[in-house]
């Protein structure tokens, strides 16, 4: 894969310092492991900088130098292979919690974005006013269990609606009646001192892509979230769009092309309203399909042969594909992302989506450019993981001091200060 190179503007004192680190990290995610010269090379640092900046995410414990694969050389050798210091080998790890409806789910993500372990919680009929610190408990023992001795950055939480994360704050989530709701402190009081980050899923999930995903979605991409809210992100030159208030990405009364589904807001034809797992499962359950309105049961349905089950996930995948061909003429972007639990498990699905899209779209004709999650049924858990990893690539150094981890010193495990189970 051909990645492209971050920027890296040229500052002087500590700005320099953090560029430089930076860039040394996401040379080393993107194309290691590799020698501090191909460091250098790859990222158009000097040497001399890359062996700095090296030095200190050693001790940070965000690099590890491999056992060496040729002749010559001691620790500190140019040639020496570097890597992240994954989970494997007992490095740091980011915790990833997605507060959904009807279900939530957590995971352990090493610093390549990949799971370590993951667990999804099914909460039906729980009361949304007490589901944060429900879902803190069960996390809290979820990393017990799975922490294993590894060092823990912190806590990354995702939700959907209208989710401003400097505040970390639910600004508004339809679904669960939430309204200005500080989850990320309510999620760090159920985990002891444990630091939390939140932000809406459908920009942890963008920003997942454009960190651990396909290539192009450096570039350009939208993402679009189907589950029971419906929602969207953007991001450019890998920035994912926040807009004022961090409100950006609200499509869920989107009007698509051809459908006559009744919206609460008085309009018909929304996307959320026609396509959402709220929607497809009522739809499911009034046509006799399914017991429950559960989109669940409609995809095992449908993956067990059922017919109708099978109509009903294809219908909804065009109405989808109509409204990706409306971003796409809009936006034009790289690469959209579709997160919807269909066709992640099927890629039949996706092709339904495609086809929709690309019958519809004014400048689209290339059906690859949309796409499923890079991370499959994981998405969510290293999304939400990413909501912390991805600002430890950008900014490492001022990253680790707001995770308080341990005193820019050498990093221990015993420093982590996991509580027992
Ligand atoms: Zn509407």
């Amino acid at each position: 894969m051909t990645f492209i190179p971050y920027a890296t503007p040229r500052m002087a004192g500590d700005g320099r310092r953090e560029a430089n680190a930076a860039a040394v990290l996401r040379t080393v995610l993107d194309h290691g492991p590799l020698a501090r010269s191909a460091i250098a090379r790859h990222s158009g640092l000097s040497p001399a900088a890359v062996s700095r900046q090296a030095t200190d995410l050693f001790r940070h414990g965000l690099l590890r130098e491999l056992p060496e694969l040729g002749e010559g050389g001691g620790v500190g050798r140019p040639q020496v292979p570097v890597d992240l210091h994954l989970g494997a080998s007992h490095g740091p790890v980011a915790a990833g919690v997605h507060l959904g409806v009807p279900a939530s789910s957590f995971g352990l993500v090493d610093l390549r974005g990949r799971v370590i372990a993951r667990r999804t919680m099914n909460h039906v009929g729980a009361d949304p006013r007490v589901l944060p610190a429900h879902v803190s408990r069960e996390l809290d023992a979820f990393l017990a269990e799975h922490l294993d001795g590894r060092p823990l950055l912190g806590v990354g939480a995702a939700a959907g609606g209208w989710v401003d994360p400097d505040q970390g704050l639910v600004v508004r989530h339809d679904a669960l009646g939430w309204f200005h709701r500080p989850l990320a402190a309510e999620l760090a009081r159920g985990l002891g001192r444990r630091r939390v980050r939140l932000d809406n899923h459908a920009r942890a999930i963008a920003q997942s892509e454009i960190l651990f995903g396909r290539p192009q979605a450096r570039r350009s991409l939208v993402h679009l979230f189907i589950g029971n809210v419906v929602d969207a992100a953007l991001g450019i030159a890998g920035v994912v769009h926040q807009g004022p208030g961090s409100a950006a990405g609200d499509v869920a009364h989107l009007p698509v092309p051809d459908s006559t589904a009744v919206c609460p807001c008085g309009r018909a034809g929304c996307l959320e309203a026609t396509a959402s797992n709220t929607a497809v499962g009522e739809t499911a359950q009034r046509r006799g399909i399914v017991p429950e309105p559960d989109v669940s049961l409609v995809v095992d349905a449908a993956a067990a042969g059922d017919r109708r089950a099978d109509r009903l996930l294809r219908e909804r995948a065009r109405a989808v594909g109509r409204a990706v061909a409306l971003l796409l003429d809009v936006l034009n972007p790289d690469l959209v992302v579709v997160t919807e639990q269909s066709s992640i498990l099927n890629p039949e699905y996706l092709e339904e989506i495609r086809g929709a899209a690309v019958d519809l779209s004014h400048v689209c004709d290339d059906p690859e450019r949309i796409v499923s999650p890079h991370a499959g049924p994981a998405t969510l858990p290293v999304a939400a993981g990413t909501v912390v990893l991805n600002p430890l690539f950008r900014r490492p150094l001022q990253t680790l001091q707001e995770l308080s981890w341990p005193g820019g010193g050498a990093l221990s495990t015993s420093q982590n200060a996991d509580k027992p189970g």
